[in-house]
């Protein structure tokens, strides 16, 4: 599956962080993780306290699937909005989900304290209603959520303009929110994971899965055979074909990324920015001062029209982002665009497939996928090591 275009900006900025030997032996294990991005990381961190052999195993190197090519916003806000997964969900696990995503932002900042690679910088996020129709329904989410206990402030139009600069007609503020490096942290993780019970081999691909009375066996592309008692898939969008029924849209979606400005503070608080629009217009800025800017997403997911439309997505995108802030002299330095994954409640799929088996999917999809991880990461650990865990049932597949 072709994930994302050649070139996204962290994979030039950061490089090859750490190459791992390919599998050219059988071997056993207690658990093998299919899949070395952020969520498979993140899975191994959770258990790297634990009795278990682990073994990583990836086709590309490192990172250089989809957590090569994301943004890195780190907010509890799930694409659904509150008020709408309350419909679609019930009102617990709504709530419960949002809690999850809340607190899966402060775990990432006490994992990231440990990785400075991460670059996780803590900021405020706001989302503002792109349009006038679009406010009240955002005042709506906003009681809502203060009511959850989340910290949220609503700005209004001058608000806006005294903080940004820029004329919409109300928003979100809310305090618990991030960026990160994605790619820089899944590198740390693995290499301090290293250290305890996991090892990894890149450039290996798991033709086949076989499964028997107690364990797995996992065939290589070259005929290696990996034996193992629990099967952790962390594939990202590449994970369907392990799933035989379909639980997700593939979408493609745009990225551009500003040459450095020389002011520090872009705006109020280089507050973390998007939108109520469909698809979102989303922005943050960098360590090194520069602006980024995502969005624009199409409902296809060919690699081929996609990287062709790069180019006038990259326009596009620039052209909103200067309407927003005129005074600000952007130019592209660099562009890049990928898949991404939507479900129908914005929910992820953790879990096994029928809630009994030990293959267990750690699928973020959604425009929270690093968040998502986290709270994967967690899920199957409890399930590994037979502790109740009442949460696996709102991101079950049967849900
Ligand atoms: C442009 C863009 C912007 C985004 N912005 C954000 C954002 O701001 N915040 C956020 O939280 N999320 C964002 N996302 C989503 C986020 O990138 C993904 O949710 C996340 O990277 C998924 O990580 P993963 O580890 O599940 O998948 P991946 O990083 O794709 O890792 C899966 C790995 O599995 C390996 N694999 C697959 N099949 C096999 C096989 N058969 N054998 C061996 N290995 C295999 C692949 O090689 C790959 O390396 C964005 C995505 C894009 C494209």
């Amino acid at each position: 599956m072709d994930l994302r275009s050649v070139y996204p900006y962290w994979l030039l900025e950061k490089g090859i962080q750490k190459s791992y030997p390919s599998l050219n032996k059988n071997i056993k294990a207690d658990i093998v993780i299919v899949g070395a991005g952020i969520s498979g990381a993140l899975a191994a961190w959770y258990l790297r306290n634990e009795a278990f052999k682990i073994i990583m195993i990836d086709k590309r190197h490192v990172g250089m699937g989809s957590t090569a090519a994301t943004t890195g916003l780190l907010q509890y806000e799930i694409d659904t909005p509150f008020i709408d997964l309350n419909e679609k969900v019930g009102a617990r696990n709504a709530a419960r989900s949002y809690a999850l995503c809340n607190e899966a932002v402060f775990e990432l900042e006490r994992i990231c304290s440990h990785f400075p690679a991460a670059e996780f910088d803590r900021k405020p996020s706001f989302q503002f209603a792109s349009y006038k129709k679009d406010s009240k329904p955002l005042l709506l989410e906003f009681a809502a959520r203060k009511k959850l206990g989340i910290d949220v402030k609503w700005l209004d139009k001058s608000d806006i303009k005294n903080k940004f600069g820029f004329d919409k007609p109300g928003g979100i503020l809310s305090t618990n929110a991030a960026d990160i490096n994605a790619y820089g942290l899944t590198h740390a993780l693995l290499h301090y994971c290293t250290g305890k019970n996991l090892e990894v081999y890149d450039h290996t691909n798991i033709d086949s899965i076989h499964r028997s009375k107690i364990n797995f066996k996992l065939v290589t592309e070259s005929g290696y055979k990996i034996h193992s008692r629990y099967v952790i898939i962390a594939c990202g969008y590449e994970s369907s074909h392990y799933i035989s029924k379909k639980v997700n849209e593939l979408h493609s979606t745009y990225a551009i990324i500003s040459e450095p400005f020389g002011s520090k503070e872009l705006w109020y608080k280089n507050t973390l920015i998007w939108e109520t629009a469909n698809p979102y217009l989303y922005i943050r800025n960098t360590r090194d001062n520069r602006i980024l800017v995502g969005g624009k997403d199409d409902d296809f997911s060919s690699g081929t029209r996609r990287d062709w439309a790069l180019n006038r997505k990259a326009k596009m995108l620039e052209v909103s982002i200067k309407k927003l802030f005129p005074h600000l002299e952007f130019i592209t330095d660099f562009k890049w665009a990928g898949l991404f994954a939507s479900t129908k409640d914005g929910l992820p799929y953790i879990g096994s497939l029928d809630g009994r088996s030990n293959m267990l999917f750690a699928l973020g999809f959604g425009g929270n996928g690093i968040v998502f991880g986290v709270i994967a990461g967690r899920l199957i650990r409890d399930l590994i090591t037979c502790k109740k865990n009442p949460d696996s049932k709102i991101f079950a597949f049967d849900r």
